[in-house]
């Protein structure tokens, strides 16, 4: 288990010369994922700015594990932790219009203030990202969607970052685009995002966001941590309507539980572990293929050790 030191610790001895942002050791993710569950990063840094970030970039050793992290929506960190590099977007959050259609923004904006801006700017097509707690790094990386939106439809150019800190501008065609997932050049990183959105004559995106945030309301458990949809639907299927047939609603491993409202959310109910969390995500897997012969795919990200790792 990496639990050597005191928790949020400031790093003197490992940071880089001129180096702005914070750096943390054995920082607990469970303070910076939505399930509010799981181990330590043996590093964590949150960049001041990109400027910062590539000077960081260029003095950490090539060989040290990183993981960038938005705002922990979609992952699950073992309890034994992360080894290397968590790298936090929790300060990029520059977004701005830049031209008639254009929104700019950097990984660490999040997804409702896009779609918020985007609405009062009276732009239209990013009201689904409203209801999508992330950011837009990790909306890119995963191409989330909802309601018949989905990140890349939106998406003009991205900028990335590669591990020596090397900037770069990508168009479209540089990335394989599926369903809540994304090929792209490898260890480069998402920066920033230029977004082309539609005009909006008529107004009203607003009324839209309510109106889809109303939605998520009636049909999601929004009081309880939980990552969302823990898995792909399947093609012709959804995911919950599987697991709901299964007669998993309610099923409960440790603290982590199936959740009565919408069958592909797992919610902590409290202080369920990661441990928990995930042997009930192989437990959902494992009664879903017995009664219907398919594997459902998990959509969440699982990263870092097992405890005694
Ligand atoms: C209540 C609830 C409702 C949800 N509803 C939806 C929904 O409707 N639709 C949907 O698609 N998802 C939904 N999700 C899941 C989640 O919000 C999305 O997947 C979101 O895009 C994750 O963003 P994040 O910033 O939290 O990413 P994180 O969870 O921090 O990271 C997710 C992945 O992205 C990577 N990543 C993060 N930032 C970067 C970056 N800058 N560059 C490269 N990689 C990066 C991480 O390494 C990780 O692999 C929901 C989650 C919750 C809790």
């Amino acid at each position: 288990m990496l639990t050597a030191r005191r928790a949020g610790a400031i790093d003197s001895g490992t940071g880089v010369a001129g180096m702005r942002g914070a750096l943390r050791l054995d920082e607990p993710m469970a303070r910076h994922t939505s399930w509010r569950a799981g181990g330590r990063a043996q590093r964590y840094f949150v960049p001041a700015d990109a400027e910062d970030l590539q000077c960081f970039l260029r003095g950490t050793p090539s060989e040290e594990p990183l993981l960038w992290v938005g705002l922990g929506s979609n992952l699950l960190v073992r309890d034994g932790g992360l080894r290397g590099m968590v790298i936090s977007t929790a300060r990029l959050n520059a977004c701005h219009f830049i031209a008639e259609r254009a929104i700019v923004a950097q990984a660490g904006t999040s997804c409702a203030r896009i779609a918020r801006l985007a609405a009062q700017l009276g732009l239209t097509g990013a009201e689904f990202l409203a209801g999508i707690p992330g950011t837009l790094g990790g909306a890119l990386c995963m191409n989330a969607g909802a309601f018949g939106g989905e990140t890349w439809e939106l998406v003009g150019s991205v900028e990335t970052i590669d591990r020596q800190g090397g900037r770069r501008r990508r168009e479209r065609p540089d990335f394989e685009v599926g369903y809540r997932e994304v090929r792209g050049p490898a260890d480069e990183w998402y920066l920033a995002a230029e977004l082309v959105l539609a005009t909006d004559p008529e107004g009203g995106g607003i009324d839209r966001i309510k109106a889809l945030l109303g939605r998520r309301a009636e049909l999601q458990p929004m009081g309880q941590p939980s990552c969302g949809s823990v898995f792909q639907n399947p093609p012709g299927d959804h995911a919950a309507r599987l697991i709901d047939v299964s007669g998993l609603k309610g099923f409960s491993i440790g603290n982590a539980a199936v959740s009565e409202k919408h069958a592909n959310f797992i919610v902590n109910r409290g202080g369920a572990t990661a441990a928990d969390i995930e042997a009930l995500i192989e437990h959902v897997r494992c009664t879903v293929a017995e009664r219907h012969g398919l594997w459902l795919k998990p959509e969440v990200r699982i990263v870092g050790e097992a405890p005694g790792h």
